[in-house]
């Protein structure tokens, strides 16, 4: 067994110290329960672990857990694509009677552990549920959420922090940031009820639209909302608003585009007449989630009528092939410099920009996260391809993976779709957030222009991108 006696022993459950953070190194980890609870030395080596931290940004690099019961040593670098293998769980099973004991008693305290027990009486228990993940699992993810506010935040390894409840876990606390549940009186319970019914209507099958595309632009969303523009002038509704068209706004996506649907005659294509067909689903899938979870059901009836609209808009505006129009009329406002965030209807437009920004703002991530995203959706794309071709209809475009490549694919989406979004958006918001955004941007336009001079661009590659990658997003 690996012991770096030299390194600071710290709680898997509490805050990081500064002066650890302050320069890059590595920090061997045990439970606040073996550290401060156990009776024997001994019981630190039952549950070893280090973290790597970057003085930077100071989110985990890399994760080394071992687990001494089974004698097995695993590694997890950030930004790959396997999961953590670890089952902390397992590592309970050597504890003295004493110390389960007075973990158990320490659970009873916990929401989280409270929350998790509820969910029996809701009708959302699930498998997974039946097994309580080890708290110090969590406690490594409530640190990154002291730092849920940067933009290098990296969601992949908080969603395997999380068992990939990250959705769940930072709503959650952006709604607790915010004060949203004592503000609108909301019932935690059924806040954490409708949280998880989101989660669970992403389809976790689909490499890009699921519930990891959701917490990333929850947390991209939460990024604008700190922006001075916005956080002087926008009210609790506006929030409460954008935080859930955030987490709603691919709600139950089937993982192809509205034209695979229209082509093969898809019920939902009917029933929302061939317009903004997915974004209209997704909308309406979130109000039935909100209605049955009467997490607004206290709320006047006008009031939540209201809500409601304006969550439509706003889910609506991620529509891509509505880009242009978005863009043209925020282009209008910036030049004539009318943009007035005391009233409704543009702070309501604000919103919608800085939803659309956040739906497409990967290629604005450093090159480690974004590289990540765009295999994702590239697979998504080609997964379409394959069912077309094997049903022998015409492969769409973007969809043939003969044809294509994740380089050309983001070259020119970055040309064409993010960057003139993102250019205006600083314009509004000349910040060092903006500033920041648009240089990552550069880099990987540069990184996938480089990588598609390595691979040639195949002949049968039409050019008109913008509209390939209509209702994509
Ligand atoms: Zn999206």
């Amino acid at each position: 067994m690996e012991v770096c006696y030299q390194l600071p022993v710290l709680a898997l459950d509490r805050a990081v110290p500064k002066h650890v953070l302050s320069r890059r190194g590595a920090i061997s980890l045990t439970s606040s329960s073996c550290l401060f609870g156990g009776r024997s030395p001994r019981q630190l080596s039952k549950r070893r672990g280090a973290i790597s931290y970057d003085s930077i940004d100071q989110t985990a690099l890399y994760i080394r857990m071992l687990d001494v019961r089974l004698g097995n040593f695993r590694s997890e670098i950030r930004g790959s694509t396997s999961h953590l293998c670890v089952d902390f769980r397992s590592l309970h099973s050597g504890e003295s009677e004493d110390h389960a004991s007075n973990r158990k008693q320490r659970s009873k305290l916990s929401l989280q552990m409270y929350l998790q027990c509820s969910r029996s009486f809701h009708g959302t228990l699930t498998f997974r549920h039946l097994h309580l993940l080890d708290q110090v699992y969590y406690g490594q993810a409530k640190c990154m959420l002291q730092r849920v506010g940067t933009w290098n935040f990296d969601i992949f390894l908080f969603d395997r922090l999380t068992n990939g409840e990250s959705l769940v876990c930072l709503t959650l606390e952006l709604f607790c940031k915010y004060g949203l549940i004592e503000l609108f009186g909301l019932d935690p319970l059924r806040l954490h009820s409708f949280l998880v019914r989101i989660q669970e209507g992403y389809r976790s099958r689909n490499p890009y639209h699921n519930s990891l595309h959701a917490a990333d632009v929850t947390q991209a969303m939460y990024c604008y909302l700190q922006e001075p523009k916005l956080s002087e002038s926008l009210t609790s509704w506006d929030i409460l608003l954008a935080l859930l068209a955030a987490a709603t706004h691919d709600l139950e996506h089937p993982g192809v585009n509205q034209n695979f649907l229209l082509k093969n005659d898809h019920f939902l294509a009917s029933l929302y007449q061939k317009n903004s067909v997915l974004e209209n689903h997704h909308w309406k899938s979130a109000l039935s989630h909100l209605r049955e979870s009467g997490l607004l059901s206290h709320l006047p009836i006008e009031d939540r009528h209201r809500m409601e609209e304006r969550l439509g808009s706003l889910i609506l505006a991620t529509d891509i092939s509505r880009q242009n129009e978005f863009l043209s009329r925020f282009k209008a406002h910036l030049d004539r410099k009318d943009l007035n965030m005391s009233s409704p209807e543009h702070r309501q437009f604000i919103l919608q920009m800085a939803l659309k920004c956040a739906d497409i703002c990967n290629p604005c991530r450093p090159n480690s996260l974004s590289t990540c995203w765009s295999h994702c959706v590239t697979k998504e794309f080609f997964q379409q391809g394959d069912v077309e071709r094997a049903h022998r209809h015409d492969v769409s475009p973007l969809c043939d993976r003969h044809s294509n490549s994740v380089a050309i694919i983001q070259k020119s989406f970055i040309s064409y779709v993010v960057e003139p979004l993102f250019v205006q958006w600083a314009r509004f918001c000349d910040t060092p957030l903006s500033h920041c955004m648009l240089g990552y941007m550069k880099q990987n336009k540069k990184y996938w222009s480089n990588a598609a001079i390595m691979r040639p661009k195949p002949k049968s590659l039409v050019r008109s991108l913008p509209l390939r990658h209509s209702n994509r997003l």
